[in-house]
């Protein structure tokens, strides 16, 4: 009996099962050597007290397996659960989420007929670490972590694909004009990376004006880099313009493991209808028969599906009438894409997979780094406090010692002081910059000593943010007239 692969699948939940189903008698038709693990997750299981959405067992099959099939779920509402893509994405490693969106004109509708855009959405980092705080009565705060590692390894991945799979270009967005230490380094990793890859066209936008050039001119773009917020974003903004959300496959690969599903989610009020498209799963599913080295299983497969859609058989989130032929629902689309294997297209490309193109899945290499100096130059205090900058400066003066002095008090980053403006809006949210003279060596028990002065004058801290330098450069931005 041939090699049988084995593979983890989650049916998920709201249109989850049905187009996991229709993606499932796809591969039977078509004779995928591929034995299934089934395992439980999301909204059944968060409601049974597991906060992370996946029970402790099904890890088991996922690091057997290391392919993981998935099925959108549903996040319940409310506090307390974790979602679970974050989770598996992260536990797992799985840095890099590919996601092609393409346009299949004129057979499905959309203003943009030449689309043809892969995004590569870092997947680990950005603002989903899930560290957030509540810090005053006011003032809520999210983290956005962005590492070295993590940005050189997405960037160096989107450039690997791009050549692997005989894509010409790679643009990179960002909001680097704002964010100009985070969004600063994944820009400035970019630009040191593309350096080595200089067979490809590069260029950067920012992501507002990218992500409009994108909506409007699609074909002016190749593969996309982008970190993980404006990768979730832009995304779906992309396959929707293909013509549907419900056309979105979505591979998101780590070292060792990888992970298959749709960019959409369990779409909860069309479940149980029977008229999800199932194109999305079934499309990112193509993306793993590539991966775990069944190219021609794929290309049937594709092939059969792209056949599906220029015959007009289409789902109702992409029929149109005068342009598509028959209006079916999610199993009648599967039934129409298995009696079609071993077809292709007329007028749409058919694809050709071999074991050349593929997802890239080795992690790619980090530049070797010189150790920095990293020197202490100040602290930020926050606080919280009701009352005037005026009042606030004068108690955070008595903070002040040898060594650290007041430079500047701002409030949601807007200097307030020294010399602030009657006209800014206050909330109880303070930040209180205490700096070094350039000649002053600081150590963290003067922070300490500092922070103990603050609790003795009143002051109610609610975090503190040390400032250092790295060979002399400020790793902090400057406030206002500092
Ligand atoms: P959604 O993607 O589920 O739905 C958005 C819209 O697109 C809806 O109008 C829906 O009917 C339509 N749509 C989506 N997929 C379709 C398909 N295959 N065929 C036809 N129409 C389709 O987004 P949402 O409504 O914001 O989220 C619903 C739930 O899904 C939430 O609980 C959310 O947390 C979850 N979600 C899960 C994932 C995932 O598991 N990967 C991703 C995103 C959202």
């Amino acid at each position: 009996m041939a090699h049988r692969i084995p593979i983890t699948v989650a049916h998920g939940d709201g249109i989850g099962p049905e187009i996991m189903k229709a993606t499932l008698r796809i591969f039977d038709a078509a004779g995928a050597p591929l034995d299934y693990e089934t395992i439980e997750i999301g909204e059944s299981v968060y409601l049974k007290g597991v906060s992370s959405g996946i029970p402790s067992d099904a890890w088991e099959s996922l690091r057997r397996t290391k392919v993981f099939l998935k099925s959108p779920i549903t996040t319940p509402q409310g506090g307390g659960y974790k979602s679970l893509n974050v989770t598996v994405r992260k536990t797992l490693g799985l840095y890099a989420n590919v996601r092609p969106c393409v346009s299949y004109s004129p057979y499905i509708v959309t203003r943009h007929p030449d689309m043809n855009v892969v995004i590569v959405r870092e997947n680990e980092e950005d603002l989903y670490a899930g560290i957030e705080h509540r810090q005053t009565q006011d003032a809520y705060q999210t983290l956005k972590l962005v590492t070295r590692p993590g940005t050189e390894k997405i960037v160096r991945y989107a450039f690997e694909y791009a050549r692997a799979n005989g894509r010409k270009k790679v643009s990179c967005f960002t909001k680097d004009n704002i964010m100009k230490l985070t969004d600063g380094l994944f820009h400035s990793v970019f630009d040191e990376v593309g350096k080595e890859y200089s067979d490809i066209e590069q260029d950067h936008w920012i992501i507002d004006i990218g992500s409009a050039r994108l909506a409007d001119t699609p074909s002016m773009f190749d593969v996309i880099v982008t970190s993980n917020l404006y990768g979730d974003i832009i995304s779906d903004i992309a396959a929707q313009i293909t013509g549907s959300v419900g056309l979105g496959g979505s591979a998101n690969v780590g070292e060792s493991c990888a992970m298959f599903e749709a960019i959409h989610g369990s779409a909860p009020p069309i479940a149980g209808k029977g008229i999800a498209n199932p194109s999305g799963l079934l499309l990112g599913s193509i993306m793993m028969l590539v991966h775990i080295g069944l190219p021609e299983v794929a290309e049937r497969i594709h092939n059969a599906w792209l056949r599906t859609i220029e015959d007009g058989i289409h789902t109702q989130d992409i029929y149109r009438d005068g342009k598509s032929i028959e209006l079916v629902g999610t199993d009648e689309f599967a039934e129409a894409v298995a009696t079609r294997l071993g077809q292709k297209p007329n007028v749409l490309k058919a694809v050709h997979y071999d074991k050349e193109r593929s997802l890239c899945s080795a992690v790619p290499r980090l530049k070797p780094r010189p150790p920095q100096v990293q020197e202490l130059v100040g602290v930020d205090i926050f606080v919280k406090y009701d009352g005037s900058p005026n009042d606030l400066a004068a108690i955070a003066q008595k903070v002040e010692n040898d060594k650290l002095n007041l430079r500047l008090i701002t409030n949601r980053g807007v200097k307030v002081w020294p010399d602030g403006y009657p006209e800014t809006f206050c909330t109880d949210h303070w930040r209180l910059r205490f700096r070094a003279e350039e000649s002053v060596k600081l150590a963290l028990k003067d922070v300490v000593q500092a922070l103990d002065q603050a609790e003795r004058v009143g002051l109610h801290f609610i975090k503190t943010e040390q400032l250092y330098t790295f060979d002399g450069i400020p790793g902090f931005t400057l406030g206002q007239g500092e």
